[in-house]
């Protein structure tokens, strides 16, 4: 403008001079500012236009705030990638609110387990989703302690716990856990104890009863006293033999020491169990006949083996009717060795194959009682075999009778060659 104004006084025209001045200035200015703004329009990814003066230091300027916020907004994006990843790698299911319940976000676990759908149910009130009418007074409730046992909506066969805790402002995380194992774990206790309350009551109500009436009658006669005396024997043999199951089968589940590695004579043992069920038997007089390959020895337990042979032999004999017979077989092939207990008895229907080895799980409860049966005997046979990494099959067909199977894997079995060596 300077320059304008004096070479105007040269020339004795200031004012044309500084208009054209004035008009180049605001020329170079409008082409900046068009550059500007097709720069930042669709020019962010391409390095700022060149320019000198005020508008060199513009752009210089507006492009190091660019490069500033691009920088934030790549750590921001790695923050949310971050978070993504550790609720993703949560073994629980992460659902967040808003303060009406609407919800805004999940992770997979928890989409899984409520059933949630993107993009369908963002936004959607929870308590719409979830339809089960304790839910809504627990989520009306609001007590942060609390939890919400349910079965989840996106699998039935899973139990999940829900826990809604408020953060942040009028934001709340619904966090939903599976807890189907524990919810089991926790039944079988429940019926565990339960099955053992019933299974005493019943032999101390007997006993209970025999001596409050010997107690109140001084003339009771010697006949029915001797026989009171006799039944009660029998129920506190019963009892005796539940407890003495039950801590066999609680040492072999909580056995951590491996299982011995001691030569089992598996014929012998057959053949003093062949007695035992013969006595057992009585007059029901059962034929029972030991079928074993004498030199087949495995590598085991004797006294846990010893425990579950007899278990499969004396129920062949209990649930077999007076004067059936029992077949026991002792072979091997190529999968291993095999025992296989048959009885031509009453059989057990098929439905209830999948449950006969839980604890306290019988087909006929007024049957085994009468045979003085705890119910844990194949508990213990499944236990100890599991032991010995051997498996148990059921075959068995009503009213035609039933083989048991033991099966041992090869390497079990006890090699003559190196037994020898080693001796
Ligand atoms: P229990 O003490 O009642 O015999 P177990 O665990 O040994 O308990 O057996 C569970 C149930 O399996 C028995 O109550 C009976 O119903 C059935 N069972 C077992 N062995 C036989 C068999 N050889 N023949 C028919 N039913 C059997």
């Amino acid at each position: 403008m300077l320059l304008a104004i004096i070479i105007g006084l040269i020339f004795d025209n200031v004012a044309i001079m500084l208009a054209i001045a004035l008009a180049g200035y605001l020329g170079w200015m409008l082409h900046n500012l068009r550059h500007l703004w097709r720069w930042l329009i669709k020019g962010k990814k391409y390095a700022p236009p060149s320019s000198f003066g005020i508008w060199g230091d513009v752009f210089t300027e507006i492009y190091r705030l660019q490069k500033r916020n691009k920088k934030r907004q790549k750590r921001l994006v790695n923050l949310l990638n971050r978070f993504r990843e550790t609720t993703e790698a949560m073994p629980d299911g992460v659902v967040v609110m808003q303060a009406n319940g609407t919800i805004e976000w999940w992770n997979e676990i928890g989409g899984k387990l409520l059933d949630l759908k993107y993009p369908h149910d963002v936004g959607q009130r929870v308590t719409n989703l979830v339809r089960n009418p304790q839910f809504q007074k627990f989520y009306d409730k609001a007590d942060v302690d609390e939890r919400f046992v349910f079965p989840a909506p996106g699998d039935g066969n899973k139990i999940i716990s829900i826990r809604i805790t408020p953060y942040g402002q009028d934001q709340s995380l619904l966090m939903a856990r599976d807890v189907t194992l524990i919810e089991r774990v926790e039944q079988i206790r429940r019926d565990f104890v339960a099955n053992i309350s019933h299974e005493l009551r019943t032999p101390l109500t007997v006993m209970t009863g025999f001596l409050e009436a010997m107690a109140s009658d001084e003339g009771i006669d010697e006949q029915s006293r001797k026989r009171s005396i006799e039944l009660m024997q029998q129920q506190s043999k019963r009892m005796y033999r539940l407890v003495e199951d039950l801590m066999l089968l609680s040492r072999l589940e909580n056995e951590q020491k491996p299982v011995k590695h001691e030569v089992v004579h598996v014929p012998q043992m057959l053949l003093t169990l062949k007695e035992e069920a013969q006595v057992i038997s009585g007059e029901r007089a059962h034929s029972i006949h030991v079928e074993a390959d004498n030199d087949l020895l495995i590598y085991g337990d004797a006294k846990e083996l010893d425990s579950a042979f007899s278990n499969l032999i004396i129920n062949a004999v209990n649930y077999t009717p007076d004067k059936g017979s029992i077949t026991v077989k002792w072979f091997k092939d190529d999968a291993g060795a095999h025992l296989a207990i048959s009885d031509t008895g009453i059989g057990i229907p098929r439905h209830h194959l999948a449950r006969i080895t839980e604890r306290f799980y019988r087909v006929d409860v007024a049957r085994s009682r009468e045979t003085g049966g705890s119910g844990l005997g194949l508990a213990i046979v499944k236990h100890a075999l599991n032991r010995h990494n051997a498996t148990l099959s059921i075959d068995s067909e009503v009213g035609a009778g039933s083989t048991f199977t033991c099966n041992f894997p090869r390497d079990a079995i006890v090699d003559e060659a190196d037994e020898r060596a080693a001796s």
